[in-house]
């Protein structure tokens, strides 16, 4: 695995302690917020466009950038970047991030980089990296803790969970076997997992249709759990591209 990866990652085991710190009080304070490509998961937006208390159309079009380039299958939303010399994040502050509590999840592990590997058992399993960047000094730091701390202390558990939930769509077998989504899917993809609140309004209008009755979980996601609504859109979506 070692030769794939950039030279600034580091394979790291699950339990392997490694130290790292990162406060205030370290010279490099927010350096990691600047100069970045931040790409957002679907969990990342519905978390941050209610920090804000935004739309979830209103945060995309004030803060996302939707790129889809030749050969990607599915398209990447980026964070805007401030045009102030440094390419700074816009919601970096002297004090730090303005948005802490809902911080996207890369920002949340970094320097650890998480992954989802499938056994031949059909079994997943999660692989570690520690990124070691020269403007990091957090390494010169001595409190010490493994991935999997670092993740509980970072809170980041519902963003896996909601990444992970992904990986039926983001995998799918007919992925392998040649499928690529027309303009439309494209369109579709970003409605049910980026843009959620207009997602609920089409659902409740009747404009989206789910090809067997809602269940009482999806219900709730139609009355407001924001969480619940971004798996009936990955389902809309298998049900969409895979006929699942
Ligand atoms: S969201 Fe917050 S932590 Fe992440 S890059 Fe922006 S300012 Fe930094
Ligand atoms: S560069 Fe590293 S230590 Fe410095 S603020 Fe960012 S994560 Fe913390």
């Amino acid at each position: 695995m070692s030769e794939q990866l950039p030279e600034s990652f580091h394979p790291v085991a699950a339990d392997e302690s490694f130290s790292f710190s990162c406060h205030p009080g370290v010279p490099c304070f927010t350096e990691c917020c600047r100069q970045l490509d931040l790409a957002l998961t679907p969990y990342d937006v519905l978390r941050l466009k209610n920090h804000l208390k935004l739309h979830s159309g209103v945060f995309l079009e004030k803060y996302v950038i939707i790129a889809w380039e030749e050969g990607q299958i599915f398209p990447t939303c980026y964070l805007t970047m401030v045009d102030d010399g440094r390419e700074s994040c816009v919601f970096v502050e002297k004090k730090g991030c303005s948005v802490y509590q809902d911080r996207p999840s890369a920002c949340r592990s970094y320097p650890v980089g998480r992954g989802m590997r499938r056994r031949k058992n059909g079994e997943t399993e999660e692989l570690f990296v520690l990124v070691r960047e020269p403007h990091c000094r957090g390494f010169e730091e001595t409190p010490t803790q493994t991935p999997l701390q670092y993740f509980a202390d970072q809170e980041l558990e519902p963003y896996n969970q909601a990444n992970d939930a992904l990986l039926p769509l983001l995998q799918h077998r007919q992925i392998r076997q040649g499928f690529r989504p027309d303009r439309s899917q494209l369109d579709q993809f970003i409605l049910a997992l980026y843009n959620l609140d207009m997602f609920r309004q089409e659902m409740a209008d009747g404009r989206i249709k789910m090809n067997r009755p809602l269940n009482a979980l999806e219900l709730q996601a139609l009355a407001g759990d924001d969480e619940q609504l971004l798996l009936l859109g990955i389902r809309w979506l298998l049900q969409e591209f895979f006929g699942a």
